[in-house]
């Protein structure tokens, strides 16, 4: 016999905890069923680590500085296997505050592979749920590529894993994965290679970040090498060489990342058994309201194919929630103007329509500002980092369609401007705003 809930969710991670908790508020009888450590990617292999790294690089490029401003620091190295203990520390304390979380909230927490028996009918080993509606919120996870040796290689999970720093490093792949963790190898002193197929980094964004970014790259003493396809990586006694297509090789190294995209979790959710439809990448397709093609299953989060992005899932989970169990007719999250942060040093914040997007949407309506300046931080030194901004606007109004922003400061700075973008604001709007001085962030309403 199949235990009863008004509500089963499959994944423990950002968004089915989210939805699940919001659901629990409202009244439902919910339950949740996650095989690995609860909090899912973002906890324990994505955001929260990884901001840790990179807020231990952020103080390997402030001792760059400390000298500019008259403090002798001499910097006796850095205890990498102490840093992964402490943070494998506060991941595990996250993991139990999403575990009493869920408890207060009265959910039930399944620990268990969940896999579907019918459209209704969820087993974990030999026990069986039965939910009056489904979620599924399964995530995904890192790709590996098709060639040979690419098991030597390891992948954003791994390397969460990692004891101690490889000292020689190469990165294939030009995301968000990429970048963000060859900077945090780069600042830390490991040897850093990044190779990627095409000619920039981060080309799903407005051209001039992948530009400065790279060049703040290659400023930094990452080397990028650009057109590199792999095709196998061989393991020698000196470490391990990767081969491109066209006969270039790199190496050898100690280790050789992965950060070519992920893949949906799917495999072993049997999502047939309940008819549910999976697209040609094994993503689940959703309507705007996350309802799958079966009437009382929902999909969110990763595994839609949707902005990948931890406060999507959430907000996807949140509002699906609002509405099946809190009564608001309608209510869905709106995919459009989704600010997200690459955090690679400088870090990167973006908004909105890139210039490209723009000019295809609205062609010669459009207006472009930008910005490029070097901030106050490194008056005193010989080592600069440049930031640039860029504002796009459309139309008589010129209301602003895009924020684009490299430079130290982007990630707290953007949080802001997007709400003012999403009420609509315009270029006169920015303008009549009073600047803060002295800022980064003001270079943004004082563009001309
Ligand atoms: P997940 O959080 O992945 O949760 C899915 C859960 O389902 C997992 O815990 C999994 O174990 C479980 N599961 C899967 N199949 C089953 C099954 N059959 N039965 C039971 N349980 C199952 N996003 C940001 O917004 N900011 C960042 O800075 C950021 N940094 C990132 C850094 C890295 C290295 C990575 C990999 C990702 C990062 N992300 C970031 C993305 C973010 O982590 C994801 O978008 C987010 O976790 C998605 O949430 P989700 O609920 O869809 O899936
Ligand atoms: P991304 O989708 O960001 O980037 C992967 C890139 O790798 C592709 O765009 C492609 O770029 C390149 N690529 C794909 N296949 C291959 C291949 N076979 N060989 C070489 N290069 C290849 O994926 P990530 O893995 O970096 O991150 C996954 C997602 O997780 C992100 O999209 C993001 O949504 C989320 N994330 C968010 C973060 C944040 O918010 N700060 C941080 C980390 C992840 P090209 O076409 O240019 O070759």
């Amino acid at each position: 016999m199949a235990e009863k809930f008004d509500l089963v969710v499959i994944g423990g991670g950002s968004g089915g905890i989210a939805h699940a908790r919001r659901a629990a508020e409202y009244g439902a009888q919910v339950a949740v069923i996650e095989y690995g450590p609860l909090g899912g990617t973002c906890v324990n292999v994505g955001c929260v680590p990884k901001k840790i790294m990179w807020y231990t690089a952020s103080h390997a490029h402030h001792f760059e500085h400390a000298a500019d401003y008259g403090f002798t620091v001499n910097v006796d190295g850095h205890d990498w296997a102490a840093l992964k203990a402490r943070r494998d520390a506060y991941v595990s304390r996250l993991n139990g505050i999403y575990e009493s979380n869920l408890d207060s909230s009265g959910v039930r927490y399944i620990a268990g592979a969940a896999r579907f028996v019918d459209a209704h009918t969820v087993a974990v080993g030999d026990r069986q749920y039965r939910g009056e509606r489904i979620v599924i919120a399964t995530g995904g996870r890192p790709q590996v590529p098709d060639i040979p040796g690419a098991e030597h290689g390891i992948t954003s999970d791994e390397f969460f894993q990692l004891e101690n720093r490889p000292e020689r490093v190469l990165v294939a792949g030009s995301g968000y994965i990429a970048v963000e963790l060859a900077g945090v190898f780069n600042a830390l002193g490991s040897q850093t290679r990044v190779v990627v197929r095409k000619d920039s980094v981060i080309r799903e964004f407005d051209e001039m970040l992948g530009e400065q970014l790279m060049q703040a790259m290659e400023h930094d003493g990452i080397q990028v090498e650009t057109r590199f396809i792999p095709a196998r990586i061989e393991k020698t006694t000196a470490g391990l060489v990767l081969h491109a297509q066209d006969g270039r090789s790199f190496g050898p190294v100690d280790a050789v990342l992965w950060a070519i995209g992920r893949a949906p979790n799917v495999e072993g959710l049997a999502a047939e058994k309940a008819g549910v439809a999976i697209d040609v990448r094994g993503f689940i397709p959703t309507d705007e309201l996350q309802q799958t093609n079966v009437e009382h299953i929902f999909a969110l989060g990763d595994v839609t194919g949707r902005a990948a992005l931890t406060p999507v899932a959430i907000a996807a989970g949140r509002r699906l929630a609002d509405r099946l169990y809190g009564g608001m007719q309608g209510r869905h999250l709106d995919y459009e103007l989704i600010p997200t942060v690459i955090f690679s040093h400088p870090p990167i914040g973006t908004v909105g329509l890139t210039e490209q997007q723009a000019r295809a949407r609205y062609g010669d309506a459009i207006r472009v500002y930008s910005s490029a300046f070097t901030p106050m931080y490194y008056a005193l030194g010989e080592k600069k980092q440049r930031s640039v901004m860029k504002l796009i606007t459309t139309g008589d109004d010129e209301k602003v369609v895009g924020c684009h922003v490299i430079g130290d400061g982007a990630d707290e700075l953007l949080q802001g401007f997007a709400v003012a973008i999403r009420m609509g604001a315009t270029k006169a709007d920015f303008d009549d705003t009073v600047a803060i001085h002295p800022t980064n962030a003001e270079e943004l309403v004082t563009m001309r």
